[in-house]
């Protein structure tokens, strides 16, 4: 199926209006395209749960920080859009940058809690701000009734679904488990940044969070099992931002054995940064 492609925001309202009118539900897919099957399996969740799903492809210049990747960011407007329609989204929004932020645009939507966990916030302050203000604008843009987001990025999952709480945006967010390679790294948009050899090493990031998760099973205290796994990345040529375990719901250190916990990591492979999680 051949998706149908709209950049404005009058163009997606129209087609939305249609779906209402007709008594459609719809999901939404927030993305910066360079679509992989992490992405197509965000489609294939929505359509499972809403009679249609929009995907959207917006590079977000207020999440970048002027160190970061902004300017090289893989993209390929046609190959994303044909792999949307194998997967069967209805419609792709790439919306002009004007269409996001219009000459004169002030707001940032700004959030406490989850986003102020130390994790990514911490080593990409400028992240969290850029991501809940083009995301509550899609939310409001768009009106879907679902959004589909992946648990790779764990934290903005948490942070986006706080911030639809808090302004009652009448959308149900929704968490996808992470779709992997075959020797377990996260698919990502940024592993085609990997040399050959540093491919290789990346399946360690998967590969010590999982002992790591293993090990806190197994009995072993939370500090010493997220030590470890730091201990191994380093030794094997990582840079690491942070391997912690938190409590899975509120992002906190923590308080007792039996909440549910997550092992979350970031972590430098040469230029590369790599995020990835895992529950325990
Ligand atoms: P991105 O284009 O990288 O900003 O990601 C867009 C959405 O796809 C976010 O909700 C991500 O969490 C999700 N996503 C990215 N990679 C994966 C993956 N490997 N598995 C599941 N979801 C993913």
């Amino acid at each position: 199926m051949k998706p149908k492609l709209v950049r404005s925001l009058a163009a997606l309202r129209r087609e939305t209006a249609r779906w209402r009118k007709d008594g459609l539900s719809y999901a939404v897919v927030p993305t910066m395209g360079a679509i992989h099957s992490g992405h197509t399996q965000l489609v294939t969740e929505g359509l499972k749960r809403a009679d249609r799903v929009i995907t959207t492809i917006f590079v977000n210049p207020r999440q970048f920080a002027a160190n970061e990747d902004l300017a090289k960011y893989p993209r390929d407007e046609d190959g994303d859009v044909l792999k949307l329609g194998k997967a069967g989204s209805h419609l792709v929004y790439i919306p002009e940058p004007e269409e996001i932020y219009p000459a004169g645009f002030c707001t940032t939507v700004s959030l406490a809690g989850p986003a102020k966990a130390g994790l990514e916030d911490k080593f990409r302050p400028q992240f969290f701000d850029g991501v809940t203000t083009v995301v509550a604008k899609l939310f409001i843009q768009t009106g879907a009734d679902y959004a589909m987001f992946g648990e790779k990025d764990y934290q903005q999952l948490k942070v986006v679904t706080q911030m639809a709480r808090d302004l009652d945006i009448p959308i149900e967010v929704v968490g996808i488990p992470t779709v992997r390679e075959e020797d377990g790294l996260a698919k990502s948009s940024r592993n085609v940044y990997l040399s050959k050899q540093e491919r290789q090493q990346a399946l360690a990031i998967h590969s010590s969070i999982s002992h790591a998760a293993e090990r806190i099973r197994g009995g072993l205290d939370t500090q010493s099992a997220a030590q470890l796994a730091t201990r191994t990345l380093m030794a094997l040529g990582f840079q690491v931002d942070y391997v912690t375990v938190r409590n899975a719901e509120t992002l906190a250190p923590p308080q007792h054995r039996d909440e549910p916990l997550r092992v979350i990591a970031a972590a430098w492979l040469g230029k590369t940064r790599l995020i990835d999680n895992v529950a325990v």
